[in-house]
């Protein structure tokens, strides 16, 4: 029933939508029907004001820092998988440790440690070595993005607020779509990846980011699916901040098309329209896009930027030389960001929380 409103033509469902103060999924499907498409300056100025009464025009600044770019996956738009030729790397602890350094010069205090699936090098003892060396360097939180882990993983990072958050796009909620692009490997279980937020949430992290990639599904239901998600890990891990990140397949190995496309007015739309359903959950916006569009979506409810970010292990300290998972489009400096920022009114946030809160 709900979801036949995502296929709703009537713009006047949809401001009727807007107007409702506690939006539920009968609401986020008009606002994610064509019916909206129209309405885009409307969702546009709704979203702003819903963003600034719960974030004012603060924006948390933070950096991603690649660990291993080792892949046996075939997921066959990553830059990861495991038929690229591209050079392995998997970092040491120091050499970590390092590229921790090169980014806290660079001003950022929250960093998010990523990885492909490397198993044997990448693991949960190494990643909560890994986060308490850097928060005993200049880091305020470390959070990582890795390959979906079991309860006893997820204990393993959070013990002694080692590590301050998980974050897990399932790619596509899709789950036959889901089978079709993972049918072996790591990758294969959806439902184990569909969970792994409730369990890090179990496990106490205090930071759940949750996503799709954007071109793999129609946009519409992806959307759909994706608030509900975070809509649930909100009600459920109420002690937690859940956000959501919505990246775009760009520069994908050869020989992968991307089969649903996603432009940048859609883009805004799909920011508007989970910024009005989820008013409280925060919205991270990476490197992969242009300055321009990355400034130009603010108002629509981003909280969160990565900047200065480099995606290939070792490049803070060495610098890039092939080998990333996906290519850096705003390559501005941090200052340059937090600069671009401030122009715009927002206060670029480089510590949002101290380490001591933990221990309170
Ligand atoms: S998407 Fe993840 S699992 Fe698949 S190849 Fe890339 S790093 Fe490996």
């Amino acid at each position: 029933m709900t979801e036949g409103l995502l296929a709703n033509r009537d713009p006047a469902l949809v401001r009727a939508a807007i107007r409702t103060r506690r939006k539920g999924p009968r609401e986020l499907a008009l606002l994610l029907s064509p019916g909206a498409d129209p309405l885009l300056e409307e969702i546009a100025c709704e979203a702003h004001a819903a963003t600034l009464r719960h974030f004012g025009r603060t924006v948390q600044m933070y950096a991603p820092l690649y660990v291993s770019n080792r892949g046996v996956g075939r997921g066959p738009y990553c830059g990861f998988r495991g038929d690229q030729r591209i050079e392995r790397v998997s970092l040491t602890l120091d050499e970590t440790v390092a590229e921790g350094q090169a980014i806290s010069r660079l001003g950022i205090r929250h960093l998010l440690l990523v990885s492909g699936d490397a198993p044997g090098d990448v693991d949960p003892p190494y990643l909560a070595a890994a986060a308490r060396a850097l928060k005993d360097g200049a880091f305020d939180s470390v959070s990582v993005e890795v390959v979906p882990l079991d309860d006893a993983g997820y204990r393993t990072l959070a013990e002694g607020g080692a590590v301050d958050g998980v974050t897990l796009y399932q790619e596509t909620y899709d789950a036959a779509r889901y089978a079709s692009l993972h049918a072996a490997g790591p990758k294969a279980d959806y439902a184990f990846r569909l969970d792994a937020l409730d369990r890090a949430g179990a496990a106490g992290m205090r930071t759940l980011t949750v996503g799709a990639l954007w071109g793999l599904s129609p946009w519409r239901e992806e959307a759909f699916a994706l608030g509900l998600h975070a809509a649930d890990l909100s009600r459920r891990w109420w002690r937690s901040r859940v956000q959501l990140g919505v990246p775009r397949l760009k520069n994908v190995p050869a020989g992968f098309e991307i089969p649903h496309p996603v432009d940048d007015r859609t883009l805004a739309h799909v920011v508007g329209a989970l910024r009005l359903y989820a008013e409280e959950v925060g919205i991270v916006l990476s490197t992969r896009e242009p300055p321009r569009l990355r400034d130009a979506l603010l108002p629509f409810g981003i909280t969160q930027m990565s900047a200065g970010s480099r995606t290939r292990p070792g490049s803070y300290t060495k610098g890039d030389a092939g080998g990333e998972q996906f290519k850096v489009v705003d390559d501005r400096r941090p200052a340059e960001v937090a600069s671009a920022l401030r122009a715009r009114g927002y206060d670029p946030v480089w510590k949002d929380w101290d380490r001591g809160f933990t221990e309170l």
